[in-house]
């Protein structure tokens, strides 16, 4: 037994040597992506229920590493998170998806929203909303067409000051989202203190909304609270028919999934929604 428990650990410690290079090597590959130009943003629909118009697009970064290695934003984001190299990294999502939104505009596409997710980390830097300024104002782009998604961990801590942080954004002009919905814990109170303009049901909701009592009960409680409180509410994840049936016949305002669309390359998404080959 002995021997055995030897052999176990040495294993185990080749084991965690590799995953510790591994790390190392993707932080190093991680810090030099940005001046490589190695990230690219991918853009998803989202659809309005009732007219089934395209009312925005969000943003999706993604990491193309190699000709054949693209690392998905849910390993390298906390990384970067870790590693300090969210703020940059997340400045050039919020300029790039600005830039693109006004470069649909002015070859007369008609306007959308553009919906950049941004991270708890990146939201608490001190001089954020400086920064979605600064960024609108050197793209031209109206606020209106900006829209901030923030996860609702993102804004519990610390609550006033970041109240204050929202409230400053809502001055600008600029739209916010709660993005996850569901799966954190605002407490009822806070929420309506929090100037949102929508609510971002979380996809693990929708998925089994057509068969699951639970879940569908989870969401049109979601409709119907954000309805209360003014807001609009937004699926995502949508998947096939019969969600959409269960989301249309509960009153839900928009839509986004792959039943509609994957996310999409700039070019790719002209293609496939303006018919543009820009
Ligand atoms: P999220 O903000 O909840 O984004 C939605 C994710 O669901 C995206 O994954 C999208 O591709 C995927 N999705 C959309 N429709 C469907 C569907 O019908 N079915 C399924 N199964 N999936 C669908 P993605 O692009 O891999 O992004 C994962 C997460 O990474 C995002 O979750 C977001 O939290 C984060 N992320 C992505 N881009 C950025 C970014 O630019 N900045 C920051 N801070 N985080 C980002
Ligand atoms: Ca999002
Ligand atoms: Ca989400
Ligand atoms: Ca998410």
């Amino acid at each position: 037994a002995k021997e055995k428990g030897r052999n176990n650990f040495q294993f185990f410690t080749a084991e965690l040597n590799a995953l510790i290079t591994q790390r190392l090597e993707l932080e190093n590959k991680l810090r030099r992506a940005l001046e490589r130009q190695q990230f690219e943003l991918h853009y998803q629909p989202r659809i309005d229920m009732q007219s089934r118009k395209i009312v925005a697009a969000e943003a999706l970064i993604r990491w193309q590493v190699s000709e054949h290695e693209i690392v998905p934003p849910s390993r390298f984001i906390p990384i970067a998170e870790e590693i300090g190299l969210i703020a940059p990294i997340g400045k050039w999502v919020l300029r790039t998806a600005c830039e693109q939104n006004k470069a649909w505009q002015d070859a007369g596409i008609p306007p959308f929203v553009m919906s950049v997710n941004v991270s708890a980390r990146q939201f608490r830097q001190e001089n954020f909303v400086q920064i979605v300024a600064d960024v609108l104002r050197e793209t031209a782009l109206d606020a209106c067409y900006l829209e901030i998604e923030l996860t609702e961990s993102a804004v519990m801590h610390d609550a006033e000051q970041f109240i204050a942080m929202l409230g400053e954004l809502n001055d600008l002009g600029v739209q916010i989202a709660l993005d996850d919905f569901g799966t954190g814990y605002s407490s009822l109170s806070y929420l309506k203190r929090l100037p949102v303009d929508r609510l971002k049901v979380d996809r693990s909701f929708v998925q089994d909304i057509a068969t699951d009592a639970d879940d569908a009960t989870i969401v049109r409680t979601i409709v119907a609270l954000g309805h209360n409180l003014g807001l609009k509410v937004v699926a995502e994840g949508v998947e096939n028919e019969q969600q959409l049936e269960f989301l249309r016949d509960n009153q839900c305002d928009e839509l986004q999934g792959y039943y509609f669309a994957k996310p999409m390359s700039a070019s790719d998404f002209a293609h496939a929604v303006f018919g543009s080959t820009e």
